[in-house]
């Protein structure tokens, strides 16, 4: 069975038919998600939230996007200090830096990424990474923000990564997860699929990021979990491995980092 460790099934992209996107991916094999909080407006945490209390089948997490984090203000801290209490939120995120759309100012990222990775030391939570942008900047003030927060305390997941083979070793090192998204199956990818070969397999999650970046094959439609599946079969023809392989690695994995048994 699969795990899609990081999607939005809470976005307004999926109102209209969440209920059977879930079904998809329960027929695809795909039997456990975690439903990012953040990334669609500070707000759409309450909903992730929600959709772990009504589903077993997912899990939470709690946080602030760097595209949104010059909207966080007090009120929003309050707000979100309590939201993370809830039951089956698993995780702090996604948070980090983005360099590449600076939808916030660099200080302003910086400054909450700190505030996120020091809420996630304190409360012994792992995190969902977000990081983009041109190596080396975003990747090393980000690894350095998380260090000096967290002194290596809690792990965390690099989400979507894109990022050299070099840095993957340097965070897994400190403590990461690597995850992959449909962007390990474009015929495009930019070298990523000679990252992932290289990485131990131990270390490794897949994701959708849905609604966003569905696979090849599916490109220019709406992403879903259900598509995961597809992330996880390009990891398995790396591997030289069984798909069935892969996906128990990559659920125990996720399991793991998220502390699902005791969620
Ligand atoms: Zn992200
Ligand atoms: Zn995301």
């Amino acid at each position: 069975m699969w795990l899609d460790s990081h999607c939005h099934l809470a976005a307004d992209e999926f109102d209209a038919d969440r209920a059977d996107v879930l079904d998809r991916a329960r027929d695809a094999g795909v039997d456990r998600l975690i439903a990012i909080g953040s990334g669609y407006g500070i707000a759409g945490n309450a909903r992730a939230v929600e959709l772990a209390a009504s589903d077993p089948r997912v899990f939470a997490t709690v946080g602030v996007h760097p595209h949104e984090a010059k909207e966080l203000d007090d009120a929003g801290r309050r707000w979100l200090d309590e939201l993370i209490e809830r039951p089956r939120v698993v995780a702090v995120g996604e948070c980090g830096l983005d360099y590449h759309y600076m939808n916030s100012e660099r200080e302003v990222q910086r400054a909450v990424f700190a505030e996120q990775a020091a809420s996630a030391r304190s409360r012994h939570m792992p995190a969902s990474i977000h990081v983009r942008g041109d190596e080396p900047n975003a990747f090393e003030e980000l690894l350095d923000i998380w260090l000096a927060e967290t002194r290596g305390e809690v792990e965390g997941v690099l989400h979507c990564y894109t990022g050299s083979l070099a840095f993957a070793r340097r965070a897994i090192e400190a403590g990461f997860y690597i995850s992959f998204s449909g962007i390990l199956t474009f015929k495009n990818d930019r070298g990523l699929r000679e990252v992932a070969k290289a990485l131990p397999l131990e270390r490794l999650l897949v994701e959708t990021d849905a609604p966003l970046l569905a696979p090849q094959g599916f490109r220019g439609k709406r992403n879903e979990p259900a598509y995961v599946v597809a992330v996880g079969e390009v990891l398995a023809a790396l591997h030289a491995r069984p798909v069935e392989e892969i996906a128990r690695a990559t659920s125990e994995n996720a399991r793991a980092l998220f502390r699902l048994e005791d969620a």
